[in-house]
């Protein structure tokens, strides 16, 4: 239902038009008659801008065009659907693990080009790897304790204390501090480098600005290699598939708890069907 003045006939008539063209490709809009100045704050801010809009065009200071071209519309669409993904990603209380590495929506991660190395990343992001910490609170380990008997088996822990990986480790920080001295070079006043796991796992958002796409990638590989060195079970990559492939892996499964060992013994498109059914995200 709505309803237009004499003069905004035209407008109307237009609005209908392009209703019916629309209608032709499947696309149903309704049109509805929303009041200003009823008292409803939203409605009465959007009628000022859409009226000082109006008088502006109507002075000439503001040029209206008179078509919208597909890419613009795409372009409007892609900016209302980011806002809106980035409020529910601020105010979601699921995922903050993730969300306390990547707070932004539509952020490009870089993945390393080997796959396992890219599963263990992509679930230490997601907060739910093969390490005890993770594993004891989904039911799978028996205890929270690292091997090494110092603290929790935290992904922190591994990449940044655990003694077992000290070796590793070492090279790691070697690495990363030839990389942080470039970082100093240019910007021109040395800061000391923090090394952490925030740093680590995603370094271009590490105090958003000292750290460029090229270094990100260089911390990324160090961080990569150290994931691909710290191996158990199997030699599998240290966070994900542990490479367990007998009957205590399927016993989990009739029990019910799901565990990474599950992935081990599938291939190829049911292990990616089941992986994205756990994740809710596309595994390539
Ligand atoms: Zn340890």
């Amino acid at each position: 239902m709505f309803w237009f003045t004499v003069n905004n006939l035209e407008i109307s008539n237009r609005l209908i038009n392009v209703q019916l063209q629309l209608k032709v490709m499947d696309k149903y809009v309704n049109l509805v008659y929303i009041p200003g100045h009823s008292g409803i704050t939203g409605n009465d801010l959007a009628d000022e801008k859409a009226r000082k809009l109006a008088c502006s065009i109507s002075c000439g200071n503001t040029e209206a065009t008179e078509n919208v071209t597909v890419s613009d519309v795409y372009k409007l669409i892609t900016e209302i659907a980011t806002r809106s993904w980035q409020r529910k990603w601020h105010e979601d209380s699921t995922g903050r693990a993730t969300y306390s590495f990547i707070p932004d929506v539509g952020t490009k991660v870089t993945f390393p080009k080997t796959r396992e190395i890219g599963v263990s990343y992509c679930r230490i992001l997601l907060h739910d790897t093969m390490s005890n910490d993770d594993a004891f609170r989904t039911g799978i380990a028996d205890t929270y304790m690292c091997d090494c008997g110092h603290e929790r088996e935290t992904v922190e822990h591994v990449l940044l204390r655990c003694p077992r990986h000290a070796e590793a480790r070492s090279i790691m920080k070697n690495n990363l501090s030839d990389i942080w001295n470039n970082v100093n070079v240019r910007r021109r006043h040395k800061r000391n480098l923090e090394i952490n796991e925030s740093f680590l796992l995603m370094p271009f958002n590490y105090n958003y600005s000292d750290v460029y796409r090229k270094e990100d990638y260089y911390v990324k590989e160090t961080l990569f290699e150290f994931l691909s060195t710290v191996m158990r079970c199997g030699g599998k990559g240290y966070f994900a598939e542990c490479g367990l492939r007998n009957a205590e892996s399927c016993q989990r499964v009739i029990c019910g708890k799901f565990d990474a060992d599950f992935f081990c013994g599938m291939k190829g498109k049911v292990r990616n069907e089941s992986m994205r059914n756990v994740t809710g995200m596309n595994i390539y």
